[in-house]
């Protein structure tokens, strides 16, 4: 089974009227006017996925600090969900900054969201070490929802989207909160290389990382340094597709001198155990 934990989609009516958006939220603004954005549709998605012959994918809105935003966003992955239940599991992107936070996961969840994410702390102003943070948190692991948070290499070449939320920040948030699972985005930004550190190591056992946009960072390599530090079962394929095709990451785990049977591992199989309720009978 081949899942994609990590895709961003648009709802044609916010497309219709981005401008709105962009003037509001700067984040988004800044996203949305990079020449290397692209908006894709559900229909897009599964046409790619069709193409690619992946399975499954976890389906993102684009998370903004517009609490109504979300919600348009979150709206319009559930109903995609809802259409192809065997394609799309429903990812709820929400605003930590809004009081509604709370009541908008519940939603989502009730509706058959399968997690939270992508967020993003620097983008959408909230630390990691903040209260919060610390709600967000709570409400996930309550009702056992993954979350999705974008994290960054803060050293490195700028592109944008990229902020300055550190590994230090992550590490300590996976440490307060150890029965909250996490998949860190983009290869947690090298959060990774510490579970060299045993102690890290043992304080992010319920952390997963994706590898969105990792052609564009690592060397491909890096499926294989995963592989030495003992934790490609943690390793899940995350596209960020519109951004990058499924096609580009096959190929590099095809080039990066694994197993067949690891790279079943991260192509889907880890995240099919991360998502056994919404995987199983597949
Ligand atoms: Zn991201």
């Amino acid at each position: 089974m081949l899942i994609d934990v990590h895709v961003h989609l648009f709802p044609p009516d916010v497309v219709g009227r981005i401008k709105e958006y962009l003037e509001k939220d700067e984040f988004l603004g800044q996203i949305c006017s990079s020449p290397l954005h692209k908006y894709a549709s559900a229909e897009d998605l599964l046409e790619e996925m069709d193409k690619c012959g992946l399975d499954r994918a976890a389906i993102s809105g684009f998370a903004s600090s517009d609490q109504g935003l979300c919600r348009e966003m979150n709206d319009y992955v559930l109903e995609a969900a809802r259409s192809s239940p065997q394609r799309f599991m429903a990812m709820a992107v929400v605003s930590p900054l809004d009081p509604g936070m709370e009541k908008e996961i519940s939603r989502c969840h009730e509706l058959g969201a399968v997690g939270v994410g992508e967020l993003f702390p620097w983008g959408q102003k909230f630390a990691l070490e903040g209260r919060e943070a610390g709600e967000l948190a709570s409400v996930c692991e309550e009702r056992n929802l993954p979350l999705l948070l974008h994290i960054n290499e803060i050293v490195g070449h700028y592109y944008t989207g990229k902020g300055d939320v550190s590994i230090r920040e992550a590490a300590d948030f996976a440490a307060k909160y150890p029965e909250l699972t996490i998949i860190y985005a983009h290869w947690g930004g090298g959060l990774l290389f510490y579970e060299l550190m045993p102690e890290i190591k043992n304080q992010l056992q319920k952390v997963y990382y994706d590898t969105a946009a990792g052609p564009f960072l690592y060397h491909k390599n890096i499926y294989r340094v995963a592989r030495e530090i003992g934790i490609l079962h943690k390793i899940l394929l995350g596209t960020d597709y519109p951004l990058l095709s499924p096609r580009r990451y096959f190929r590099e785990l095809q080039e990066a001198d694994l197993t067949p049977r690891e790279i079943e591992m991260i192509k889907g199989e880890n995240a099919a155990r991360l998502f056994y309720k919404h995987t199983s009978g597949f």
